[in-house]
């Protein structure tokens, strides 16, 4: 019997490649009535590179991503706190990619119609409530004309993101997503790229800080290259910025003047956010990290099961690397009650952990040690944090995102056919 997945998201989508792989039937819900490139810029780590790898997929991946060189933090003065190489420069056995995240989508999307078939996604359809039963589970979706279908299927996987009807179901009193404060304005533009050519950089403070890198690679004749970017400023929470809205367009006066003294002779801040046609306005949210997330025959991935600030590049690769384990546990103990329990004993434990991890501003928590000891101004960083101190920092944070290098090149297959 067939593996439902509600949301055609990076974790849907990845979650059908896999039940494909594994010659499990799998159909894909998604609520919108088209699928578009939607989003800007994101990261995929080591850890889920692998697993689109794995899937075949390394070809087509190189053609839409940037393998990302460096990861850097930078003072508002514009001084070095931290650089270390990344990806393959890092030593990892996988690249890291910058990547556009709608173009993302849209390849796994076109590649789940080429290996499944065009029946393989519906689109419009929008997961309204399951009924999990001993053998199976009952499904119900709502068509954009408002008419409501119900399909059987041996299990239920919750993809459908941020807002999860799945999840919903599972706690109906949990109630809207948590702001924290942070305000993010996303954009692209176009620019010649700075430091390796494929940094990520991230400039500022904890409560004002602004993050760019290139996502296609420079044009020949140019040498310019698509930047996404990212400004973020930190609230007071009893302001009321409205609900999260992944494609919320505002214009960049609402927040440049904030940023209009970021001109270095190397980056050029104001710029880059003046160069940018669209703009998208995000409240930074992510929920409290929960208990469980099967529910009887249906379980959660990605982002309905632990949607996380976006401070550590590990949102979608979580998604990734999720479907993937998930998969395995299926592999394993076939479409089952035991294979959903068996994904959430090996995953949840350490993904809450991050949700929080991320809450605290996640690796680079250390501009907050720099604000503390130096008010954020320095010469040389080595007065401030020695090397060893940040060094230690990163690497906890990457052993508990699941791409500490040593660990991440020597653990086996996920999914071994
Ligand atoms: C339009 C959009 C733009 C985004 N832009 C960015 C960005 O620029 N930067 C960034 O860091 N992250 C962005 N994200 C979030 C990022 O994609 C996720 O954090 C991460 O990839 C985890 O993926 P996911 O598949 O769990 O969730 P998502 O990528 O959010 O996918 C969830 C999917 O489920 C669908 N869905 C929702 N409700 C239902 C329902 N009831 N029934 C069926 N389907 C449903 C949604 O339409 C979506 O396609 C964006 C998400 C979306 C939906």
């Amino acid at each position: 019997m067939t593996v439902i997945v509600a949301g055609g998201g990076i974790a849907g989508m990845t979650m059908a490649l896999t039940c494909h792989e594994l010659g499990l039937p799998v159909i894909v819900h998604e609520s919108v009535s088209q699928l578009q490139p939607s989003g800007v810029g994101i990261n995929l780590q080591p850890n889920a590179v692998r697993e689109l790898y794995d899937l075949g997929l390394e070809t087509q991946l190189d053609q839409i991503g940037v393998p990302a060189k460096e990861w850097a933090l930078v003072g508002r003065n514009g001084n070095d706190v931290w650089a270390e190489p990344r990806g393959l420069d890092a030593g990892y056995l996988w690249p890291q990619y910058s990547v556009h995240r709608g173009r993302l989508q849209m390849l796994l999307y076109e590649e789940v119609l080429r290996r499944l078939g065009l029946n393989a996604v519906t689109t419009g359809s929008r997961l309204l409530r399951y009924e999990s039963h001993d053998d199976s589970i009952r499904v119900s979706f709502q068509s954009g004309s408002g008419k409501v279908t119900s399909i059987e299927g041996s299990v239920l996987v919750g993809a459908d993101g941020l807002h999860s009807a799945a999840r919903h179901q599972m706690r109906p009193n949990e109630g809207p997503p948590v702001w924290g404060g942070p305000v993010m304005w996303r954009g692209t533009s176009e620019a010649v790229p700075i430091r390796t050519g494929a940094s990520f950089v991230l400039v500022g403070k904890l409560d004002q800080r602004f993050v760019c890198y290139p996502i296609s690679r420079p044009d020949p004749s140019t040498g310019l290259a698509t930047i996404n970017w990212i400004a973020e400023l930190t609230y007071d929470t009893s302001q009321d910025w409205g609900d999260s809205d992944w494609n919320r367009e505002v214009p960049v006066t609402k927040f440049l003047d904030q940023f209009q003294d970021w001109a270095f002779d190397w980056l050029d801040i104001p710029a880059l956010i003046r160069g940018a046609s669209t703009v998208y306005e995000y409240p930074m949210v992510d929920r409290d990290p929960i208990e469980n997330w099967v529910d009887g025959r249906c379980v959660l991935i990605g982002d309905a099961a632990h949607v996380m600030y976006p401070v550590g590049s590990n949102g979608a690769s979580q998604a990734i690397v999720d479907a993937r384990v998930l998969g395995a546990a299926m592999q394993h103990l076939g479409v089952s009650v035991a294979a959903l329990k068996s994904f959430e004993d090996a995953m949840l434990q350490d993904v809450n952990e991050l949700v929080l991890r991320n809450r605290g501003a996640g690796p680079i928590g250390i501009l907050g040690l720099v604000e503390e000891r130096c008010g954020g101004v320095f010469d040389d960083i080595e007065d401030v944090i020695p090397r060893a101190e940040i060094e230690d920092y990163m690497a906890r944070y990457k052993a508990a995102a699941g791409f500490a290098i040593e660990t991440l090149n020597n653990s086996p297959r996920t999914i071994l056919l």
